[in-house]
């Protein structure tokens, strides 16, 4: 704590580069320097995403999350890709994500705010700088943004003009959910049109049908008033989210917002931390302390009580409200263990946080045909283990972070269709992490509901 560094933050002299003068993870390896620059200048003059109002706004809602009086609901793909960026993907995910969110709403009698893994989550950390495959070793593919899937060299060098796409699908995505959530979002909203048939495989079918017909009446009954009070409580919208990953891009997005007094990122209403980027004197929590954005932390098994509580301080210094999420992914072998001294040292220290659940990260195996899988079980018992937990300890679990999808992929086993390690060659579409797919997705909310009112 005594380096040179430590006394610059002491200082408070933050800028939205002076991440620069720390370690920075999981970058790539740019050759040209000068164009990453050029295009990072060419991106800092585009209008911005989103706005202020915006962000301010989903903080006050987290605000009231942390409160008790809310339930987040964080979803989306691992890793966006650009050429998913097409009307039926968007509508396909924002589908999915909204009837889940009213089987939530419904179930735990409370509002909920949506933030899609979206319109920008397209930046990866990978366990290694380079991949061999048949005795030829290429740099890893870090998402769009930085470098293409396809194995060979050309695909996998690191090019910054893909920051400036990434910007701009970014863009036309949310545009298009802009567009839909102000047109209604059509018949999406009515439960009749939702696509249920995996309900009868679900040992629970009957419990099932039966709360889908209760949203069904409350929202037959909503319309009755005159559609005004249905709109309403719909008409907020999702809010975006993205792993704030790739420094370069994201300082190139960070603006200062004069009314407000303060910088925030515009690419993105709400960045996120990811487990390999917290070390508490690297590059990415220099970046995040200086945002005005509410900020999401991962929370993983290594993580220690005493470095948590350091974090919090120097990511949330004045307890803001509403300013500071925790995504505990442990897996569920070892949440019991892991997540209780955490919920603990944050109550005793007074820290008034959002707690939320990745029930996905810690959870990823490998079959031994050396597919990358998650089994539905493992993501319930963890899922379980941590309502349990909170409870135990007085805490609230406020949220979920799932990967999940709005298309019929296989990719995680179980569920009630039970999905076995031989139908994962079918749809297995991820370029990065096994998502859940949308029946598998639905009858997670589901079970959320169930956990969360146990
Ligand atoms: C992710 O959310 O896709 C991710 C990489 O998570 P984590 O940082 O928790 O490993
Ligand atoms: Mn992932």
């Amino acid at each position: 704590m005594n380096s040179p560094q430590g006394s610059m933050r002491e200082n408070g002299s933050w800028t939205p580069a002076s991440w620069r003068l720390r370690e920075a993870q999981q970058q790539p390896c740019y050759d040209d320097r000068a164009q990453l620059e050029n295009v990072a200048r060419r991106i800092g003059k585009l209008p911005p995403l989103v706005t202020s109002g915006e962000i301010q706004e989903l903080k006050r809602a987290l605000a009231d999350a942390q409160e008790g009086r809310r339930f987040l609901l964080h979803g989306g793909d691992c890793a966006e890709s650009f050429g998913d960026c097409d009307a039926d993907t968007i509508v396909n995910r924002l589908k999915v994500l909204f009837q889940m969110s009213l089987i939530l709403g419904h179930g735990l009698k409370q509002p909920v705010i949506r933030v899609g893994r979206f319109a920008g989550q397209y930046a990866k950390p990978r366990s290694s700088d380079r991949e061999t495959v048949g005795g030829e070793t290429l740099p890893s593919f870090r998402g769009d943004i930085v470098n293409a899937a396809a194995f060979d060299a050309a695909a996998r060098r690191p090019d910054p003009e893909r920051m400036f796409q990434a910007y701009a699908f970014s863009a036309l995505t949310l545009n298009f959910t802009r567009a839909l959530f102000e047109g209604g979002f059509g018949d999406l909203r009515h439960p009749e049109y939702w696509q249920l048939d995996w309900i009868d495989q679900s040992p629970r079918a009957i419990e099932y049908r039966r709360e889908v017909e209760e949203i069904a009446n409350s929202w037959r009954f909503l319309h009755t008033l005159g559609g005004q009070v249905g709109t309403e409580r719909v008409s907020a919208g999702f809010y975006t989210s993205h792993e704030a990953l790739l420094l370069p891009f994201e300082e190139a997005v960070t603006r200062r917002v004069p009314h407000r007094r303060g910088w925030f990122n515009l690419s993105t209403h709400l960045p996120w931390i990811g487990m390999r980027t917290s070390d508490i004197d690297g590059a990415h929590i220099e970046y995040f302390r200086g945002l005005q954005n509410p900020v999401a932390m991962k929370v993983g098994p290594s993580t220690r009580p005493a470095d948590l509580l350091r974090l919090i301080e120097v990511l949330n210094p004045h307890e803001e409200p509403g300013r500071m999420t925790l995504i505990t992914r442990m897996g569920c072998k070892h949440i019991a263990e892991a997540l209780p001294p955490l919920l603990a040292a944050v109550r005793r220290a007074g820290r008034h946080v959002l707690w939320v659940v990745d029930p996905m990260h810690g959870n990823t195996e490998t079959t031994p045909t050396g597919i990358k899988t998650r089994h539905f079980d493992n993501i319930r018992s963890e899922l379980e283990a941590a309502f349990q937990i909170h409870g135990a300890e007085g805490t609230r679990l406020g949220g979920v972070h799932l990967e999940m999808t709005g298309e019929d992929v296989t990719e995680c086993l179980g569920g009630a269709r039970s999905l076995q390690e031989q139908d994962l060659s079918r749809a297995y579409k991820t370029t990065v992490d096994p998502r859940l797919n949308y029946e598998q997705a639905m009858e997670l909310a589901m079970l959320i509901t169930k956990v969360a009112r146990a």
